[in-house]
This record gives structure tokens, C-alpha cells and sequence, in this order.
């Protein structure tokens, strides 16, 4: 499978803080799967290290009350594009980010207190029907994907 990937779960070092979120479930992927590393806040033209953000009644706002929407939501949308080009299956994304979050962001209070919700990444490949995971559900969302593949390949013998 093609998978697009969060570029900070392979361990580059594009998190606001300069770190990563490397993740050794989604780096073993590599032996089966097509990866495909991106980061839509460097692709905005954001910097590292950069100030946090979070979504502010739907705008993105860094913690010093400067509105970062165009960087987030320009990156977000080249990282779309990438992945229709490449026809990817599968996004896999990092938690909990203003951008890749899937399932859960953080308020936009700047006090650690996450809601459900989507960062503007996520929601955006959502909106173009690519499947999006969580990474914490990696596993699950391969497994439903390859019955997806198995089922179509079935139907396919079938109309032979
Ligand atoms: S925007 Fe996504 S890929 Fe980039 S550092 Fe944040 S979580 Fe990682």
C-alpha cells in the first residue's frame, strides 16, 4: 500500500519544538509498504522551531494571539495535492496536532485541554474521502484497508 505518513512519526525533526514523534510501529511500515513522509506546517512555509498553535474558533493561532490560518491551511492543501498525485490508501497521522490531528485537538486555550476534533490537515483529506488514522490506530485502519483491497480484488474475479 501507499501510506502517507506524518514526516515527525519517521523521526524528522519538524515538530514547533525541533523534536519528533518518531514511532517505531510506523518506521517498520517501511518493509511493506510505500511511505510517504510529509509535514503541511513546513510545507505552509512555517519555520522550525515555531510557537505553538491550536485552532481558535476555527482559525489557527500561535500562543502569542498571531493568526497562522494561511500558513496551515496553504501547507494543508499542497500535502492534499500530493497525496491524490501519489493516489495514496491510507494517511496515517500524528496525534492531537492542530494540522494531523485525527481524533482529538486541543481547545484552543492553550491549557492542554484537548476536545474532538480534527487539525486542518486531517479534515481536509476528509473532505476529499482519503481515509485518515490516527496513529494510535495504526494497526486497525491497515487491517480495514487491505479487506477494502481484498473485497474490490474479489469483485474484480468476479466480473472476469
Ligand atoms: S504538522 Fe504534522 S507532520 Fe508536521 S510536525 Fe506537526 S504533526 Fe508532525
Amino acid at each position: 500500500m501507499k501510506i502517507l505518513v506524518s514526516a515527525c512519526l519517521l523521526g524528522h525533526r519538524c515538530k514547533y519544538n525541533g523534536g519528533d514523534n518518531y514511532s517505531e510501529t510506523v518506521a517498520a511500515l517501511a518493509q511493506r509498504h510505500q511511505l510517504l513522509p510529509v509535514c503541511p506546517e513546513l510545507a505552509g512555509g512555517l519555520s522550525v522551531p515555531r510557537h505553538p498553535c491550536e485552532i481558535v474558533r476555527g482559525t489557527v493561532m500561535n500562543d502569542r494571539g498571531e493568526n497562522v490560518d494561511g500558513a496551515f491551511r496553504r501547507g494543508a492543501a499542497i500535502c492534499l495535492q500530493k497525496a491524490l498525485d501519489e493516489k495514496i490508501d491510507l494517511a496515517i497521522l500524528q496525534s492531537r496536532s492542530p494540522s494531523c490531528g485525527v481524533k482529538q485537538i486541543y481547545d484552543g486555550t492553550f491549557s492542554g485541554t484537548l476536545i474532538q476534533g480534527s487539525g486542518v490537515f486531517a479534515q481536509l483529506l476528509r473532505e476529499h474521502g482519503i481515509p485518515a488514522a490516527d496513529v494510535s490506530d495504526a494497526e486497525e485502519a491497515l487491517a480495514e484497508r487491505r479487506k477494502g483491497h481484498e473485497s474490490q480484488a474479489d469483485q474484480a474475479d468476479k466480473e472476469i
